[in-house]
């Protein structure tokens, strides 16, 4: 196929597709589905090999956010039955972060609901950062707090935060149709402010929320430009009780080949599947760990994931491996870049020639997604467990309750983690 043939030759080269090649990866046939996949993969081990990075979020500080989120479980007015609880102190945190690390993950994703930080909260992050890399010098820190004021990235990377995650989630032209209470540009202007400060990026998108192609990509293509370094894809996991709970509009392979247009757009990236793995790759979770290098271990801020173990064995059975604390993430090229302050158009990483560049997922909007809210990524939605007897594709007009398991346990709960 000239379209596969050509994608993964410019992958390989880092060069930037069209905007129409990358369109005609959406509209790809469940017959090419394969051989898109092989084609996404051929350029994920050539950047990544076949390492898979384990991210861990641990959701400092839970509901009651006052902004007003579409897909988030943590809105204002939100219904959802979740958590709700204020700041962890920093030894339940760390000890929270403990579980993931034990588990294999390398980087810990700290999450809190709410526009941004205060000052104060900033001093509460920091000391928390402090408690994580007594304990574990080589983990690698993420904040996610939503948008920032100006000197606080500095403040976190001085407090040993290595990166910072705030999601674009979908284009600038449908923002506001998510989101009423902040706006697209502001947050351009938080990831720009921690790229700024010499954290790495974390930016990405929730796919699943009734935008078009176009939207799916028109936001990649600007996460590459701002120069992401981490791109979480978050399915939305449609959340009762919030506007959104109605949204069950993606398929597996629907997945498959969002993961695969970002792989495209953004080939030596580290690409995430955040929040909604479980939910809607479902048993296809393996053929996407083909196409993105890294996922969440374990539990996501508002939800459960499936079994920390059965992400392990997942990428075991798929002959992947779990990456090592001592192995860097990024291609040389772009680590070097990342150090020196980012890789847009400007610092020169994503992409040989050219010209453009890349908060918490479906649950986590700030973050890296995964569901719902500020985080992870997996932000805020709740993921759902692998089970049998899943519909294939839940009716699409009628909220999917069963499908949506909320977070009982970790961070918040006298329950262990998930990991
Ligand atoms: S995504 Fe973040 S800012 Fe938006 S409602 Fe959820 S917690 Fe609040």
């Amino acid at each position: 196929m000239d379209l596969l043939d050509t994608l993964t030759a410019k992958g390989l080269r880092r060069e930037l597709p069209t905007r129409e090649e990358a369109m005609a990866v959406l509209a790809t046939t469940d017959d090419e589905l394969l051989d898109v996949v092989a084609a996404a993969g051929r350029v994920r081990r050539q950047w990544f090999g076949r390492r898979v990075k384990l991210n861990y979020l641990v959701n400092l500080k839970s509901g009651l956010c006052p902004e007003d989120c579409n897909y988030c479980s943590q809105r204002l007015g939100s219904k959802a039955e979740i958590l709700k609880y204020t700041w962890l102190k920093p030894e339940q945190a760390a000890e929270a972060a403990a579980a993931g690390l034990a588990g294999g993950a390398k980087r810990v994703c700290l999450v809190a609901s709410g526009r941004g930080p205060t000052d104060r909260d900033i001093d509460r992050v920091a000391s928390t950062i402090a408690a994580i890399k007594d304990a574990n010098e080589a983990v690698e820190v993420c904040a996610c707090l939503g948008l920032l004021s100006d000197n606080q990235a500095e403040r976190l990377k001085a407090a040993g935060a290595d990166a910072y995650n705030h999601n674009l989630n979908t284009s600038e032209a449908t923002y506001g149709d998510i989101t009423t209470t902040h706006t697209y540009a502001d947050r351009v202007d938080t990831v720009a402010k921690a790229h700024g400060a010499g954290l790495s990026a974390c930016s990405g998108l929730i796919a699943g929320m009734g935008e078009s192609d176009a939207d799916l990509v028109d936001v990649v293509f600007a996460l590459r430009e701002i120069g992401s370094d981490s791109v979480p894809v978050n399915f939305l996991i449609p959340f009762e009780g919030t506007p959104l709970a109605k949204e069950w509009n993606l398929t597996p392979q629907r997945c498959l080949r969002i993961l695969a247009m970002v792989r495209f757009v953004c080939p030596d990236v580290e690409v995430r599947i955040a929040g909604g793995r479980e939910v809607h790759l479902r048993s296809m979770q393996p053929l996407g760990l083909h196409i993105a290098n890294s996922i969440f271990l374990g539990d996501y801020l508002t939800s459960e994931g499936q079994a920390g173990q059965a992400d392990l064995d997942m990428i075991a059975d798929a002959g992947f491996e779990v990456e090592g604390a001592g192995e860097p993430t990024l291609p040389r090229h772009r680590s070097e870049v990342t150090a020196g302050g980012g890789c847009g158009p400007s610092g020169g990483g994503c992409g040989s020639g050219a010209e453009a560049g890349a908060d918490a997922g479906p649950e986590a909007a700030h973050g890296c997604g995964t569901g719902g809210g500020c985080g992870p990524c997996g932000g805020h939605a709740p993921a759902v467990p692998a089970q049998a007897g899943t519909p294939a594709t839940p009716a699409n007009d009628e909220p999917q309750p069963d499908l949506v398991r909320v977070r009982r346990r970790g961070a918040g709960t006298e329950l262990a983690p998930n990991a």
